[in-house]
C-alpha cells in the first residue's frame, strides 16, 4: 500500500513523498516520485535510493528511502498527462527497480537491494514492462480520457505486432554487439591488430547482410569503452531471455498471481546480491532460464494455444 505523506519534506514541490506498507502494514520503505521536467532537471528517468535498506546488530532493520524520477508530459488545465506506451513501459520499468529497493531485506547494506550483478540488475525492472501490453493491466487504468473507453484490444494486438517488426534481426544484431564486446574484452595480449578485420571476425556468427565497406562499429561502440558496460553488453539480451522467460510463469498462472508475486519477491526481489543470480533465478522459477520465451514474445516462436 502506497499512503503519499505529506510530512515527508521534499525537495521540490513535484516530487510526492509515500509512505509504502506490506499487507500486514509493517513499514517499508518511503518512495519519493518526481515525475515531471521542469527547468534545470536532468533529462530521462531513473530509480536511485537515498537510503539503502540493511539490517544493524541489533536486528533493527533499516527501511530504504527509494526514488523514481521521470520527465513525463504535465498535465495542463483542460487536459491530464497523456502518457505514450513508451513513458507508461519506462515507468513501469523504474518502478521495478523501486521495488527491487523497496522489498530488500538483506544484512549487509552493500548487497541490499539493486546491489546485484551487472547482468541481473534489469531483470526487476524489464518484467514489469511486460505488463504494458497486458490487457487485463491495462483495463485497470487505460482509458480513453474523454468517453473512459477502455483501450480496445485490436489496438493492442497492433501494438504487440508492430513492435515484433525486424525482431529477429534486432536480435541478431544485439548478439553481434554482444559478441564484439565480449571479444575486445577477453584479449589476454596487448591488441596489435587492424580494428576492422578484428571486428568482422569477432561477430561473423552473427552476421546477417553484408557490412557496408570501411563502416566500423568499433570506433564509435561508446558504451563499451567509456560507458561502463566493459564486457556486459550482453547483459541487455540476457536480461530480455530473463524477463520473458520469467514472465512467462505469470502468463501460466495469471498475471496477477499472488502465488508467483509472493515467490518472486521472495526469491528475487528481497534477496539482492546475497546469492548467485542464477541460485536465485531457480528458485523462482524452479528451472533454468531457456529462449523460448523471448522467441515466443518476439512472434518468432508460435504460441501454441492450449
Ligand atoms: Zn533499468
Amino acid at each position: 500500500t502506497f499512503k503519499e505523506n505529506t510530512d515527508i519534506p521534499v525537495y521540490h514541490p513535484d516530487v510526492t513523498a509515500y509512505e509504502v506498507f506490506d499487507k500486514d502494514g509493517t513499514f517499508l520503505a518511503v518512495l519519493y516520485t518526481d515525475f515531471h521536467p521542469r527547468k534545470g532537471k536532468q533529462s530521462g528517468a531513473w530509480m536511485t535510493s537515498y537510503k539503502d535498506q540493511w539490517i544493524d546488530e541489533e536486528g533493527i532493520n533499516h527501511r530504504p528511502h527509494v526514488s523514481v524520477t521521470m520527465n513525463l508530459t504535465k498535465p495542463t488545465e483542460s487536459k491530464p498527462a497523456l502518457l505514450t506506451l513508451g513513458e507508461v513501459e519506462t515507468f513501469l520499468h523504474e518502478f521495478g527497480h523501486a521495488l527491487h529497493g523497496i522489498f530488500a531485506n538483506t544484512r549487509f547494506e552493500s548487497l541490499s537491494g539493486t546491489s546485484v550483478y551487472w547482468d541481473f540488475v534489469e531483470l526487476p525492472s524489464q518484467i514489469m514492462e511486460n505488463f504494458a501490453v497486458e490487457r487485463d493491466f491495462l483495463n485497470t487504468f487505460a482509458q480513453h480520457y474523454q468517453t473512459g473507453e477502455p483501450l480496445p484490444e485490436e489496438l493492442i494486438d497492433r501494438i504487440i505486432k508492430s513492435r515484433n517488426f525486424n525482431a529477429a534481426y534486432a536480435c541478431i544484431r544485439q548478439v553481434s554487439f554482444g559478441l564484439l564486446d565480449m571479444a575486445y574484452y577477453t584479449q589476454d595480449k596487448p591488441f596489435e591488430e587492424d580494428v576492422l578485420s578484428f571486428e568482422k571476425r569477432a561477430w561473423e556468427a552473427a552476421q546477417l547482410l553484408p557490412q557496408p565497406e570501411e563502416t566500423c562499429m568499433s570506433v564509435q561502440f561508446g558504451h563499451i569503452m567509456s560507458g561502463g558496460y566493459a564486457a556486459g553488453y550482453y547483459s541487455y539480451k540476457w536480461a530480455e531471455v530473463l524477463d520473458a522467460d520469467a514472465f512467462s510463469l505469470f502468463k501460466e498462472k495469471g498475471i496477477f498471481d499472488r502465488e508467483v508475486a509472493q515467490s518472486f519477491r521472495d526469491n528475487i526481489l528481497s534477496k539482492g546480491g546475497t546469492e548467485p543470480p542464477m541460485t536465485l533465478y531457480k528458485r523462482f522459477r524452479g528451472q533454468a532460464p531457456t529462449i523460448d520465451a523471448l522467441l515466443k514474445r518476439n512472434g518468432i516462436k508460435p504460441i501454441n494455444k492450449a
